[in-house]
Protein backbone atom coordinates (compact mmCIF):
# COMPACT_ATOMS: atom_id res chain seq x y z
CA UNK A 1 0.00 0.00 0.00
CA UNK A 2 2.83 2.24 0.95
CA UNK A 3 4.32 1.35 -2.54
CA UNK A 4 1.39 2.44 -4.27
CA UNK A 5 1.06 5.39 -2.61
CA UNK A 6 4.38 6.39 -3.11
CA UNK A 7 4.05 5.36 -6.99
CA UNK A 8 1.46 7.62 -7.41
CA UNK A 9 2.61 10.37 -5.63
CA UNK A 10 4.47 13.34 -7.53
CA UNK A 11 7.26 13.72 -4.55
CA UNK A 12 9.24 17.13 -5.40
CA UNK A 13 8.88 16.89 -8.68
CA UNK A 14 7.74 19.78 -10.80
CA UNK A 15 5.34 18.35 -13.78
CA UNK A 16 5.43 18.38 -17.39
CA UNK A 17 3.52 21.69 -17.89
CA UNK A 18 5.83 23.87 -16.28
CA UNK A 19 8.21 22.76 -18.85
CA UNK A 20 5.63 24.01 -21.67
CA UNK A 21 5.68 27.22 -19.25
CA UNK A 22 1.90 26.33 -19.49
CA UNK A 23 1.55 27.90 -22.86
CA UNK A 24 -1.55 26.57 -23.78
CA UNK A 25 -1.35 25.95 -26.98
CA UNK A 26 1.55 23.92 -26.71
CA UNK A 27 -0.23 22.02 -23.33
CA UNK A 28 -3.32 20.81 -25.40
CA UNK A 29 -1.19 20.15 -28.54
CA UNK A 30 0.68 17.49 -26.41
CA UNK A 31 -2.97 16.72 -24.27
CA UNK A 32 -4.68 16.30 -27.71
CA UNK A 33 -1.82 13.72 -29.58
CA UNK A 34 -1.13 12.00 -26.48
CA UNK A 35 -4.65 11.34 -26.15
CA UNK A 36 -5.86 10.24 -29.50
CA UNK A 37 -2.51 8.10 -29.51
CA UNK A 38 -3.72 6.15 -26.35
CA UNK A 39 -6.96 6.11 -27.69
CA UNK A 40 -5.80 4.18 -31.21
CA UNK A 41 -3.51 1.90 -29.23
CA UNK A 42 -6.21 1.11 -26.98
CA UNK A 43 -8.47 -0.15 -29.71
CA UNK A 44 -5.52 -2.03 -31.89
CA UNK A 45 -5.39 -4.65 -29.13
CA UNK A 46 -9.03 -5.40 -29.41
CA UNK A 47 -9.03 -5.53 -32.75
CA UNK A 48 -6.14 -8.19 -32.98
CA UNK A 49 -8.25 -10.32 -30.21
CA UNK A 50 -11.54 -10.16 -32.55
CA UNK A 51 -9.37 -11.77 -35.23
CA UNK A 52 -7.19 -14.59 -33.31
CA UNK A 53 -10.56 -14.98 -31.92
CA UNK A 54 -12.87 -15.76 -35.08
CA UNK A 55 -9.68 -17.35 -36.79
CA UNK A 56 -8.50 -20.06 -34.45
CA UNK A 57 -6.40 -21.14 -37.33
CA UNK A 58 -3.98 -18.00 -38.12
CA UNK A 59 -0.61 -19.95 -37.38
CA UNK A 60 1.15 -18.01 -34.64
CA UNK A 61 -1.65 -16.34 -33.14
CA UNK A 62 0.69 -15.77 -30.09
CA UNK A 63 2.28 -13.42 -31.80
CA UNK A 64 -0.93 -11.15 -31.60
CA UNK A 65 -1.15 -11.45 -27.95
CA UNK A 66 2.51 -10.28 -27.75
CA UNK A 67 1.92 -7.49 -29.97
CA UNK A 68 -1.78 -6.83 -27.89
CA UNK A 69 0.54 -6.25 -23.86
CA UNK A 70 3.10 -4.04 -26.29
CA UNK A 71 0.32 -1.83 -27.84
CA UNK A 72 -1.38 -1.56 -24.32
CA UNK A 73 1.85 -0.82 -22.20
CA UNK A 74 2.55 1.97 -25.18
CA UNK A 75 -0.71 3.56 -25.03
CA UNK A 76 -0.35 3.53 -21.62
CA UNK A 77 2.52 5.28 -21.55
CA UNK A 78 1.21 8.12 -23.74
CA UNK A 79 -1.82 8.10 -21.00
CA UNK A 80 1.18 8.81 -18.66
CA UNK A 81 1.84 12.04 -20.74
CA UNK A 82 -1.41 13.66 -20.23
CA UNK A 83 -1.20 13.07 -16.91
CA UNK A 84 1.78 14.05 -16.00
CA UNK A 85 1.62 17.05 -17.66
CA UNK A 86 -0.14 18.25 -14.40
CA UNK A 87 0.62 15.67 -11.87
CA UNK A 88 4.45 14.48 -11.64
CA UNK A 89 4.14 10.45 -11.35
CA UNK A 90 7.26 10.01 -13.02
CA UNK A 91 7.82 6.93 -11.03
CA UNK A 92 4.78 5.87 -12.62
CA UNK A 93 5.66 6.93 -16.18
CA UNK A 94 9.26 5.30 -15.67
CA UNK A 95 7.78 2.01 -14.53
CA UNK A 96 4.94 1.88 -17.25
CA UNK A 97 8.22 2.74 -19.76
CA UNK A 98 10.05 -0.64 -18.09
CA UNK A 99 7.13 -2.83 -18.72
CA UNK A 100 7.00 -1.25 -22.27
CA UNK A 101 10.58 -1.73 -22.46
CA UNK A 102 10.06 -5.66 -21.88
CA UNK A 103 7.16 -6.07 -23.86
CA UNK A 104 8.65 -4.16 -26.73
CA UNK A 105 11.96 -6.04 -26.60
CA UNK A 106 10.27 -9.04 -26.29
CA UNK A 107 8.41 -9.05 -28.83
CA UNK A 108 10.99 -8.28 -31.17
CA UNK A 109 12.75 -10.79 -30.09
CA UNK A 110 10.34 -13.55 -30.98
CA UNK A 111 9.20 -11.47 -34.30
CA UNK A 112 13.14 -11.80 -34.84
CA UNK A 113 12.81 -16.03 -34.35
CA UNK A 114 9.61 -16.47 -36.14
CA UNK A 115 11.26 -14.76 -39.67
CA UNK A 116 12.06 -18.79 -41.05
CA UNK A 117 8.49 -19.96 -40.15
CA UNK A 118 6.88 -17.11 -41.40
CA UNK A 119 9.05 -17.30 -44.43
CA UNK A 120 8.30 -20.70 -44.79
CA UNK A 121 4.10 -20.10 -44.90
CA UNK A 122 2.67 -20.83 -48.28
CA UNK A 123 2.45 -17.28 -50.22
CA UNK A 124 -1.33 -16.73 -50.85
CA UNK A 125 -0.82 -17.20 -54.49
CA UNK A 126 0.73 -20.69 -53.87
CA UNK A 127 -2.23 -21.46 -51.19
CA UNK A 128 -4.57 -20.35 -54.43
CA UNK A 129 -3.12 -22.60 -56.83
CA UNK A 130 -3.01 -25.53 -54.19
CA UNK A 131 -6.53 -24.42 -53.78
CA UNK A 132 -7.68 -24.55 -57.29
CA UNK A 133 -5.47 -28.03 -57.67
CA UNK A 134 -7.59 -29.18 -54.93
CA UNK A 135 -10.70 -27.94 -56.71
CA UNK A 136 -9.74 -29.60 -60.10
CA UNK A 137 -9.29 -32.96 -58.03
CA UNK A 138 -12.45 -32.70 -56.27
CA UNK A 139 -13.76 -32.27 -59.39
CA UNK A 140 -12.48 -35.37 -61.47
CA UNK A 141 -13.22 -37.87 -58.20
CA UNK A 142 -16.76 -36.30 -58.46
CA UNK A 143 -16.47 -37.04 -62.45
CA UNK A 144 -15.02 -40.82 -61.70
CA UNK A 145 -17.52 -41.37 -59.38
CA UNK A 146 -20.19 -40.22 -61.76
CA UNK A 147 -18.46 -42.35 -64.08
CA UNK A 148 -17.90 -45.28 -61.67
CA UNK A 149 -22.34 -45.11 -60.88
CA UNK A 150 -22.78 -44.93 -64.64
CA UNK A 151 -21.05 -48.22 -65.12
CA UNK A 152 -22.39 -49.85 -61.94
CA UNK A 153 -26.08 -48.71 -63.24
CA UNK A 154 -25.57 -49.74 -66.83
CA UNK A 155 -24.21 -53.00 -66.22
CA UNK A 156 -26.48 -55.93 -67.43
CA UNK A 157 -25.64 -58.16 -64.73
CA UNK A 158 -26.66 -57.27 -60.85
CA UNK A 159 -24.24 -56.43 -58.89
CA UNK A 160 -24.20 -56.20 -55.13
CA UNK A 161 -21.16 -54.69 -53.00
CA UNK A 162 -21.10 -56.05 -49.31
CA UNK A 163 -18.36 -55.48 -46.48
CA UNK A 164 -16.58 -57.72 -44.82
CA UNK A 165 -19.51 -58.33 -42.31
CA UNK A 166 -21.35 -58.91 -45.04
CA UNK A 167 -23.46 -56.12 -45.32
CA UNK A 168 -24.88 -54.61 -47.94
CA UNK A 169 -22.98 -51.20 -49.23
CA UNK A 170 -24.36 -50.86 -52.37
CA UNK A 171 -26.70 -51.94 -55.24
CA UNK A 172 -27.19 -51.58 -58.92
CA UNK A 173 -30.66 -51.10 -60.56
CA UNK A 174 -30.49 -54.60 -62.21
CA UNK A 175 -29.83 -56.33 -58.51
CA UNK A 176 -33.63 -54.37 -57.76
CA UNK A 177 -35.21 -55.44 -60.63
CA UNK A 178 -33.73 -59.00 -60.33
CA UNK A 179 -34.75 -59.30 -56.45
CA UNK A 180 -37.80 -57.01 -56.24
CA UNK A 181 -36.23 -54.71 -53.51
CA UNK A 182 -35.67 -51.11 -53.83
CA UNK A 183 -31.95 -50.33 -52.79
CA UNK A 184 -33.34 -48.21 -49.61
CA UNK A 185 -34.23 -52.16 -48.59
CA UNK A 186 -30.87 -53.49 -49.45
CA UNK A 187 -28.40 -51.19 -48.16
CA UNK A 188 -27.42 -51.97 -44.74
CA UNK A 189 -28.58 -55.33 -44.82
CA UNK A 190 -27.19 -58.84 -44.49
CA UNK A 191 -26.12 -60.45 -47.67
CA UNK A 192 -28.42 -63.51 -46.32
CA UNK A 193 -31.15 -61.40 -47.50
CA UNK A 194 -30.71 -62.31 -51.41
CA UNK A 195 -30.40 -66.31 -50.14
CA UNK A 196 -33.06 -69.21 -50.05
CA UNK A 197 -33.26 -70.07 -46.26
CA UNK A 198 -31.55 -73.24 -46.33
CA UNK A 199 -28.40 -71.52 -47.26
CA UNK A 200 -28.14 -68.53 -44.61
CA UNK A 201 -26.93 -70.16 -42.03
CA UNK A 202 -23.55 -71.45 -43.32
CA UNK A 203 -23.07 -68.35 -45.70
CA UNK A 204 -21.15 -66.35 -42.97
CA UNK A 205 -18.65 -69.11 -41.82
CA UNK A 206 -18.29 -69.45 -46.29
CA UNK A 207 -18.15 -65.34 -46.11
CA UNK A 208 -15.12 -65.21 -43.49
CA UNK A 209 -12.95 -67.94 -45.26
CA UNK A 210 -13.54 -65.72 -48.49
CA UNK A 211 -12.23 -62.60 -46.59
CA UNK A 212 -9.92 -64.45 -45.40
CA UNK A 213 -8.11 -65.77 -48.71
CA UNK A 214 -10.00 -62.88 -51.25
CA UNK A 215 -9.91 -64.06 -55.07
CA UNK A 216 -11.61 -63.66 -57.74
CA UNK A 217 -14.06 -66.81 -58.06
CA UNK A 218 -17.10 -67.64 -59.87
CA UNK A 219 -20.35 -69.59 -58.68
CA UNK A 220 -22.39 -71.66 -60.90
CA UNK A 221 -25.63 -73.38 -59.83
CA UNK A 222 -26.89 -71.39 -56.79
CA UNK A 223 -29.83 -70.20 -56.40
CA UNK A 224 -31.38 -66.65 -55.38
CA UNK A 225 -34.24 -65.54 -53.19
CA UNK A 226 -36.63 -62.73 -54.39
CA UNK A 227 -38.50 -60.52 -52.59
CA UNK A 228 -41.81 -61.97 -53.81
CA UNK A 229 -40.54 -65.39 -51.94
CA UNK A 230 -39.44 -67.01 -55.35
CA UNK A 231 -36.37 -68.23 -56.50
CA UNK A 232 -34.18 -67.57 -59.09
CA UNK A 233 -31.43 -69.79 -60.88
CA UNK A 234 -28.20 -67.41 -60.29
CA UNK A 235 -24.21 -67.52 -61.77
CA UNK A 236 -22.06 -65.57 -59.22
CA UNK A 237 -18.84 -63.98 -60.02
CA UNK A 238 -17.06 -62.59 -56.71
CA UNK A 239 -14.05 -60.38 -56.66
CA UNK A 240 -12.57 -58.25 -53.69
CA UNK A 241 -12.02 -54.93 -53.66
CA UNK A 242 -9.71 -52.43 -51.31
CA UNK A 243 -11.08 -49.90 -50.14
CA UNK A 244 -10.32 -47.16 -47.80
CA UNK A 245 -13.13 -48.58 -45.16
CA UNK A 246 -11.53 -52.22 -45.75
CA UNK A 247 -11.89 -55.12 -47.93
CA UNK A 248 -14.87 -54.88 -49.60
CA UNK A 249 -16.48 -57.99 -52.06
CA UNK A 250 -18.08 -57.19 -55.22
CA UNK A 251 -20.70 -60.04 -56.00
CA UNK A 252 -21.82 -60.05 -59.71
CA UNK A 253 -25.22 -61.25 -60.23
CA UNK A 254 -26.29 -62.83 -63.67
CA UNK A 255 -29.94 -64.84 -63.64
CA UNK A 256 -29.27 -67.63 -65.94
CA UNK A 257 -33.25 -68.56 -65.95
CA UNK A 258 -33.57 -68.20 -69.76
CA UNK A 259 -30.03 -70.41 -70.06
CA UNK A 260 -30.93 -72.84 -67.53
CA UNK A 261 -34.16 -73.19 -69.87
CA UNK A 262 -32.29 -73.82 -72.99
CA UNK A 263 -30.15 -76.29 -71.52
CA UNK A 264 -33.53 -78.24 -70.73
CA UNK A 265 -34.71 -77.52 -74.20
CA UNK A 266 -31.41 -78.88 -76.17
CA UNK A 267 -31.40 -81.76 -73.52
CA UNK A 268 -34.99 -82.33 -74.25
CA UNK A 269 -34.38 -81.67 -78.45
CA UNK A 270 -31.23 -84.64 -78.04
CA UNK A 271 -33.91 -87.15 -75.86
CA UNK A 272 -36.16 -86.89 -78.75
CA UNK A 273 -33.95 -86.96 -81.46
CA UNK A 274 -32.70 -90.02 -80.10
CA UNK A 275 -35.94 -91.97 -78.98
CA UNK A 276 -36.97 -90.46 -82.67
CA UNK A 277 -33.90 -92.75 -84.27
CA UNK A 278 -34.68 -95.44 -82.25
CA UNK A 279 -38.35 -95.34 -83.39
CA UNK A 280 -37.09 -94.96 -87.67
CA UNK A 281 -34.83 -98.06 -86.56
CA UNK A 282 -37.74 -99.66 -85.00
CA UNK A 283 -39.86 -98.70 -88.08
CA UNK A 284 -37.58 -99.98 -90.44
CA UNK A 285 -36.64 -103.23 -89.08
CA UNK A 286 -39.84 -103.88 -88.07
CA UNK A 287 -41.41 -103.53 -91.19
CA UNK A 288 -38.66 -104.69 -93.25
CA UNK A 289 -38.59 -108.25 -91.41
CA UNK A 290 -42.37 -108.43 -91.55
CA UNK A 291 -42.15 -108.46 -95.11
CA UNK A 292 -41.16 -111.63 -95.41
CA UNK A 293 -43.58 -113.72 -93.53
CA UNK A 294 -46.60 -111.67 -94.78
CA UNK A 295 -44.93 -112.85 -98.59
CA UNK A 296 -45.60 -116.64 -97.28
CA UNK A 297 -48.71 -116.05 -96.11
CA UNK A 298 -49.84 -113.75 -98.67
CA UNK A 299 -48.83 -116.17 -101.26
CA UNK A 300 -50.50 -119.34 -99.30
CA UNK A 301 -53.52 -117.48 -99.21
CA UNK A 302 -53.70 -116.73 -102.48
CA UNK A 303 -52.74 -120.09 -103.74
CA UNK A 304 -55.39 -121.64 -101.24
CA UNK A 305 -57.90 -119.34 -102.94
CA UNK A 306 -57.08 -120.40 -106.61
CA UNK A 307 -56.91 -124.06 -105.87
CA UNK A 308 -60.22 -124.52 -103.27
CA UNK A 309 -62.35 -121.57 -104.77
CA UNK A 310 -65.84 -123.30 -105.19
CA UNK A 311 -64.17 -126.51 -103.98
CA UNK A 312 -64.93 -126.33 -100.07
CA UNK A 313 -68.42 -124.49 -99.03
CA UNK A 314 -69.11 -120.82 -99.28
CA UNK A 315 -68.03 -119.76 -95.79
CA UNK A 316 -64.79 -121.41 -96.41
CA UNK A 317 -64.56 -119.10 -100.10
CA UNK A 318 -65.40 -115.82 -98.03
CA UNK A 319 -63.11 -116.64 -95.55
CA UNK A 320 -60.30 -117.02 -97.66
CA UNK A 321 -61.25 -114.02 -99.09
CA UNK A 322 -60.79 -111.85 -95.83
CA UNK A 323 -57.41 -113.26 -95.64
CA UNK A 324 -56.40 -112.83 -99.32
CA UNK A 325 -57.09 -108.96 -98.66
CA UNK A 326 -56.51 -108.76 -95.20
CA UNK A 327 -52.87 -109.63 -96.39
CA UNK A 328 -52.89 -107.25 -99.71
CA UNK A 329 -53.89 -104.26 -96.89
CA UNK A 330 -51.45 -105.57 -94.76
CA UNK A 331 -48.83 -105.44 -97.27
CA UNK A 332 -49.75 -101.78 -98.43
CA UNK A 333 -49.43 -100.86 -95.26
CA UNK A 334 -45.71 -102.07 -94.87
CA UNK A 335 -44.64 -101.43 -97.88
CA UNK A 336 -45.83 -97.55 -97.08
CA UNK A 337 -44.54 -97.85 -93.52
CA UNK A 338 -41.10 -98.80 -94.74
CA UNK A 339 -41.12 -95.85 -97.30
CA UNK A 340 -42.10 -93.59 -95.02
CA UNK A 341 -39.48 -95.00 -92.52
CA UNK A 342 -36.64 -94.18 -95.29
CA UNK A 343 -38.25 -90.81 -96.45
CA UNK A 344 -35.74 -87.84 -95.77
CA UNK A 345 -32.97 -90.11 -95.14
CA UNK A 346 -31.81 -90.22 -98.37
CA UNK A 347 -27.92 -89.06 -97.20
CA UNK A 348 -27.67 -87.48 -100.81
CA UNK A 349 -26.08 -84.41 -101.33
CA UNK A 350 -28.49 -82.00 -103.14
CA UNK A 351 -28.23 -81.32 -106.48
CA UNK A 352 -29.01 -79.00 -109.54
CA UNK A 353 -32.45 -80.76 -111.16
CA UNK A 354 -34.73 -79.87 -113.09
CA UNK A 355 -38.63 -80.12 -111.35
CA UNK A 356 -39.91 -80.86 -114.88
CA UNK A 357 -38.02 -84.04 -114.38
CA UNK A 358 -39.23 -84.92 -110.94
CA UNK A 359 -42.84 -84.42 -111.98
CA UNK A 360 -42.40 -86.74 -114.84
CA UNK A 361 -40.71 -89.48 -112.77
CA UNK A 362 -43.26 -89.43 -110.33
CA UNK A 363 -46.15 -89.58 -113.14
CA UNK A 364 -44.46 -92.56 -114.71
CA UNK A 365 -45.73 -94.50 -111.23
CA UNK A 366 -49.39 -93.37 -111.96
CA UNK A 367 -49.57 -94.49 -115.49
CA UNK A 368 -52.32 -96.96 -114.92
CA UNK A 369 -53.87 -94.71 -112.71
CA UNK A 370 -53.67 -92.01 -114.98
CA UNK A 371 -55.30 -94.20 -117.90
CA UNK A 372 -57.42 -95.82 -116.00
CA UNK A 373 -59.27 -92.64 -114.87
CA UNK A 374 -58.30 -90.57 -117.77
CA UNK A 375 -56.97 -87.91 -115.78
CA UNK A 376 -55.20 -84.52 -117.38
CA UNK A 377 -52.19 -83.57 -115.95
CA UNK A 378 -50.78 -80.63 -116.65
CA UNK A 379 -47.83 -78.27 -115.71
CA UNK A 380 -46.65 -74.81 -115.90
CA UNK A 381 -43.05 -73.84 -116.21
CA UNK A 382 -41.33 -75.63 -113.83
CA UNK A 383 -37.72 -74.40 -112.50
CA UNK A 384 -34.26 -75.88 -112.18
CA UNK A 385 -33.63 -76.35 -108.34
CA UNK A 386 -30.79 -77.07 -105.95
CA UNK A 387 -32.59 -79.86 -104.06
CA UNK A 388 -32.98 -84.25 -103.83
CA UNK A 389 -34.47 -85.25 -107.26
CA UNK A 390 -35.77 -88.58 -106.24
CA UNK A 391 -37.74 -87.16 -103.06
CA UNK A 392 -39.00 -84.57 -105.19
CA UNK A 393 -40.42 -87.34 -107.56
CA UNK A 394 -41.88 -88.83 -104.61
CA UNK A 395 -43.66 -86.03 -103.67
CA UNK A 396 -44.85 -85.38 -106.72
CA UNK A 397 -46.29 -88.85 -107.03
CA UNK A 398 -47.90 -89.16 -103.87
CA UNK A 399 -49.48 -85.64 -104.39
CA UNK A 400 -51.02 -86.09 -107.74
CA UNK A 401 -51.90 -89.74 -106.97
CA UNK A 402 -54.19 -88.46 -104.41
CA UNK A 403 -55.60 -85.81 -106.37
CA UNK A 404 -56.51 -89.04 -109.33
CA UNK A 405 -57.35 -91.01 -106.20
CA UNK A 406 -59.97 -88.34 -104.25
CA UNK A 407 -61.74 -87.20 -107.40
CA UNK A 408 -65.69 -86.02 -107.89
CA UNK A 409 -67.76 -86.93 -110.40
CA UNK A 410 -65.78 -85.10 -112.96
CA UNK A 411 -62.88 -86.33 -115.18
CA UNK A 412 -60.04 -85.55 -112.92
CA UNK A 413 -57.71 -82.40 -113.94
CA UNK A 414 -54.69 -82.13 -111.88
CA UNK A 415 -51.83 -78.98 -112.54
CA UNK A 416 -48.54 -78.36 -111.20
CA UNK A 417 -47.49 -75.35 -111.60
CA UNK A 418 -44.24 -73.47 -109.00
CA UNK A 419 -43.90 -69.84 -108.24
CA UNK A 420 -40.74 -68.12 -106.78
CA UNK A 421 -41.71 -66.27 -102.79
CA UNK A 422 -39.77 -62.92 -102.29
CA UNK A 423 -36.66 -64.68 -104.12
CA UNK A 424 -36.17 -66.97 -101.05
CA UNK A 425 -38.38 -70.37 -101.76
CA UNK A 426 -40.44 -71.75 -104.78
CA UNK A 427 -43.89 -72.49 -104.01
CA UNK A 428 -44.98 -75.44 -105.65
CA UNK A 429 -48.28 -76.53 -105.72
CA UNK A 430 -50.52 -79.29 -106.50
CA UNK A 431 -54.47 -78.37 -107.97
CA UNK A 432 -57.09 -80.54 -108.77
CA UNK A 433 -60.73 -80.95 -109.14
CA UNK A 434 -61.48 -83.34 -107.13
CA UNK A 435 -64.12 -83.96 -103.60
CA UNK A 436 -61.95 -81.53 -101.70
CA UNK A 437 -61.29 -81.10 -97.92
CA UNK A 438 -62.99 -79.79 -94.87
CA UNK A 439 -60.84 -77.05 -93.41
CA UNK A 440 -61.21 -78.90 -90.31
CA UNK A 441 -58.77 -81.80 -91.33
CA UNK A 442 -55.88 -79.39 -93.08
CA UNK A 443 -53.58 -80.30 -90.34
CA UNK A 444 -54.64 -83.84 -89.65
CA UNK A 445 -54.31 -85.19 -92.91
CA UNK A 446 -50.68 -84.60 -92.44
CA UNK A 447 -50.38 -87.10 -89.33
CA UNK A 448 -49.49 -90.54 -89.67
CA UNK A 449 -52.24 -93.31 -90.14
CA UNK A 450 -54.80 -90.29 -90.12
CA UNK A 451 -57.35 -91.09 -93.15
CA UNK A 452 -60.45 -89.16 -93.92
CA UNK A 453 -62.10 -91.91 -95.71
CA UNK A 454 -62.72 -95.74 -95.22
CA UNK A 455 -61.13 -98.95 -96.56
CA UNK A 456 -64.33 -99.54 -98.72
CA UNK A 457 -64.37 -95.95 -100.13
CA UNK A 458 -60.66 -95.58 -100.81
CA UNK A 459 -57.98 -97.82 -100.26
CA UNK A 460 -55.01 -96.35 -98.34
CA UNK A 461 -52.88 -96.23 -95.46
CA UNK A 462 -53.09 -92.76 -94.40
CA UNK A 463 -49.68 -92.63 -94.78
CA UNK A 464 -48.66 -91.15 -97.99
CA UNK A 465 -49.45 -86.85 -97.14
CA UNK A 466 -46.79 -87.97 -93.45
CA UNK A 467 -44.27 -89.28 -96.04
CA UNK A 468 -44.58 -85.53 -98.26
CA UNK A 469 -44.44 -83.61 -94.85
CA UNK A 470 -41.50 -85.57 -93.76
CA UNK A 471 -39.67 -85.11 -96.87
CA UNK A 472 -40.24 -81.65 -97.39
CA UNK A 473 -39.35 -81.13 -93.71
CA UNK A 474 -35.97 -82.61 -94.33
CA UNK A 475 -35.48 -80.09 -97.44
CA UNK A 476 -35.93 -77.54 -95.22
CA UNK A 477 -39.20 -76.50 -96.72
CA UNK A 478 -43.26 -76.57 -95.15
CA UNK A 479 -46.62 -78.29 -96.69
CA UNK A 480 -50.00 -77.19 -96.56
CA UNK A 481 -53.14 -77.16 -98.10
CA UNK A 482 -56.22 -74.85 -99.02
CA UNK A 483 -59.29 -76.61 -100.20
CA UNK A 484 -62.99 -76.16 -100.16
CA UNK A 485 -65.14 -79.15 -100.08
CA UNK A 486 -66.76 -80.51 -103.38
CA UNK A 487 -64.39 -77.64 -105.42
CA UNK A 488 -61.02 -79.34 -104.94
CA UNK A 489 -57.79 -79.14 -103.21
CA UNK A 490 -54.41 -77.51 -104.00
CA UNK A 491 -51.41 -78.86 -102.03
CA UNK A 492 -48.69 -76.53 -101.70
CA UNK A 493 -45.37 -77.02 -100.16
CA UNK A 494 -42.06 -74.64 -100.34
CA UNK A 495 -38.44 -75.19 -100.65
CA UNK A 496 -35.81 -73.07 -100.12
CA UNK A 497 -33.78 -72.09 -102.50
CA UNK A 498 -30.73 -73.13 -102.45
CA UNK A 499 -28.32 -72.01 -105.56
P1 LIG B 1 -54.20 -92.22 -97.93
O1 LIG B 1 -54.36 -91.61 -99.25
O2 LIG B 1 -53.44 -93.49 -97.91
O3 LIG B 1 -55.43 -92.26 -97.14
P2 LIG B 1 -52.75 -89.83 -97.37
O4 LIG B 1 -51.88 -89.50 -96.24
O5 LIG B 1 -52.19 -89.71 -98.73
O6 LIG B 1 -53.27 -91.25 -97.07
O7 LIG B 1 -54.02 -88.90 -97.27
C1 LIG B 1 -54.65 -88.71 -96.04
C2 LIG B 1 -56.09 -88.31 -96.25
O8 LIG B 1 -56.14 -86.99 -96.83
C3 LIG B 1 -56.79 -89.16 -97.26
O9 LIG B 1 -57.36 -90.30 -96.57
C4 LIG B 1 -57.83 -88.24 -97.81
O10 LIG B 1 -58.99 -88.28 -97.04
C5 LIG B 1 -57.25 -86.89 -97.71
N1 LIG B 1 -56.73 -86.40 -99.01
C6 LIG B 1 -55.47 -86.47 -99.45
N2 LIG B 1 -55.33 -85.90 -100.64
C7 LIG B 1 -56.55 -85.43 -101.00
C8 LIG B 1 -57.09 -84.73 -102.14
N3 LIG B 1 -56.31 -84.38 -103.18
N4 LIG B 1 -58.41 -84.43 -102.15
C9 LIG B 1 -59.18 -84.78 -101.12
N5 LIG B 1 -58.74 -85.42 -100.01
C10 LIG B 1 -57.45 -85.75 -99.94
Amino acid sequence: MEFLTWLFASGDFTPHGYCYRWVQGLVWLHVVSDTLIFLAYMTIPFTLGYVVLRRKDLPFNWMFLCFGIFIVSCGLTHAMEVWNLWHAAYWLAGTLKAVTATASVGTAILLIQLVPQTLSLPSVSALHDANEALASQAKEVRASEARFRGILESAPDAMVIADAQGRIVLVNAETERLFGYRRDELVGQPVEILMPEQFREKHPQHRREYTAQPRRRSMDGLRGLRKDGTAVPLEIMLSPLESAEGILITATIRDITERKKSEELVKTVGELKRSNEELQQFAYFASHDLQEPLRMVSSYTQLLAKRYKGRLDADADEFIGYAVDGCNRMQRLIRDLLSFSRAGASGKAFQDISTENALNEGLKNLRTVIEESGAIVSHDLLPAITTDGTQLAQIFQNLVGNAIKYRSAAVPHVNVSATKNGGKEWIFSVRDNGMGIDPQYFERIFVLFQRLHGQKEFQGTGIGLAICKKIVEGLGGRIWVESQLGKGSTFYFALPERG
